[in-house]
């Protein structure tokens, strides 16, 4: 999945999360900012790590939400939610994600042709969610 799926498909999502806790302005900051990180995970291809391995682990998730419940500093729950929604995104894709270290193979779309579509339908429920939420 692109840098610009996996950026749209998280906006709205990350923004009804943040909303729970923060004013709708800061929600709205810390969406676009967890829908920007979301790049993250695939530094692997970068990196020369093999695709989808530990960056798309739910043991980083887990390592950054442990962070945040230590410090309570929100960019490790923003890092989170950005490395989780990249990891339920790619699940949604032909290749699936591994369920890094466990192996288990998780696929819930069949294809990826999906995801352009998706990806405009969720920035406009963004767009009505920052607007009326
Ligand atoms: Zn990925």
């Amino acid at each position: 999945m692109n840098r610009k799926d996996h950026f749209l498909l998280t906006l709205p999502w990350a923004y009804i999360f943040f909303r729970l806790k923060y004013t709708k302005i800061q929600a709205i900051i810390l969406a676009i900012l967890c829908a920007y990180l979301t790049f993250l995970p695939d530094l692997d291809l970068v990196l020369g790590i093999k695709h989808r391995t530990i960056t798309h682990s739910l043991l980083i998730v887990l390592l950054f939400f442990i962070l945040y419940y230590l410090t309570k500093f929100f960019f490790f729950e923003v890092l989170a939610l950005a490395f989780l929604f990249h990891i339920i995104e790619d699940s949604f894709t032909s290749m699936g994600i591994k369920l890094y270290p466990l192996n288990y193979r998780i696929r819930l779309g069949k294809t990826g042709y999906w995801i352009n579509v998706a990806s405009i339908i969720s920035l406009l429920l963004f767009i009505w969610l920052a607007l009326n939420y």
